[in-house]
């Protein structure tokens, strides 16, 4: 992780001048651009471990860089917002953004961010290759109704068709769908997804879940898969599909 090569996309000179300061002596390797249509320039370059993005930016938005990189690449990215644009966080996370941080922010939360970020993205990294090669033997499958995950190949199918799902989601899916018909509280969840040292906002879940029902859901604000449990978190319901007696 040390040496991490971050792409930060910052217009304002104040803040960029700090994170190169800041982050360079935390041991990261930072490359600064100041605008949305350098952001993708430089992310086309690649070799990136992580893109640090700022939402509001000239030429193309943090929202739109975000969309456009999560089309071609699960690389993390944390989005740095104002406190004023809290819609916008929503929405950022919406389009594959895996974090945010609001400014005004501290560096040391900033790190600890990216951190958390680069180490989860690793360990998936390190887990998919241990499951490659051990994955004939150990098929790891779960099917709940028309729902098929498959984690050694990374890939989710609805009702037979192949759906992208970014890292986050793929990861927050399968917990869900392994402990099929159990209640997994939020903390619980929040701990597994984003690590025990998570200091953001619960939203982030909230909107993961949203984005899951989005594209595995045939009708999304009517789920029946990923169900809410009200005041406790989130289940997977194998009752509704009992009748289909495919489980698994
Ligand atoms: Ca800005």
């Amino acid at each position: 992780m040390t040496g991490a090569r971050v792409l930060v996309v910052e217009d304002e000179a104040s803040f960029a001048a700090a994170l190169e300061v800041g982050l360079a002596r935390e041991g990261f390797d930072i490359e600064i651009v100041h605008d949305g249509v350098a952001a993708l320039d430089a992310f086309e370059r690649g070799g990136h471990d992580l893109i640090l993005l700022d939402l509001m930016l000239p030429r193309l938005s943090g929202v739109d860089v975000c969309r456009e990189i999560r089309n071609q690449s699960s690389v993390p990215i944390i989005m740095v917002t104002a406190r004023s644009e809290e819609l916008d966080t929503v929405v950022g996370l919406e389009v594959g953004a895996d974090d945010y941080v609001t400014k005004p922010y501290r560096l040391r939360e900033l790190v600890a961010r990216m951190r958390a970020v680069l180490r989860r993205a690793e360990s998936e990294g390190l887990r998919s290759g241990v499951e490659a090669v051990t994955g004939a033997a150990e098929a790891h499958k779960v099917r709940v109704g028309e729902v098929v995950l498959d984690r050694d190949r990374h890939e989710v199918l609805v009702r037979g068709d192949a759906v992208a799902m970014p890292l986050r989601e793929f990861e927050l899916l399968a917990l869900l769908m392994e402990n099929a018909g159990r209640v997994l509280t939020r903390d619980m969840l929040i701990d597994r997804i984003w690590g025990f040292d998570y200091v953001g906002d619960t939203k982030t879940l909230d909107v993961h879940v949203k984005r899951i029902r989005s594209r595995i859901e045939e009708d999304p604000r009517n789920p029946k898969l990923v169900v809410t449990v009200r005041g406790v978190g989130y289940k997977v319901d194998r009752k509704d599909f009992s009748e289909s007696g495919r489980t698994r």
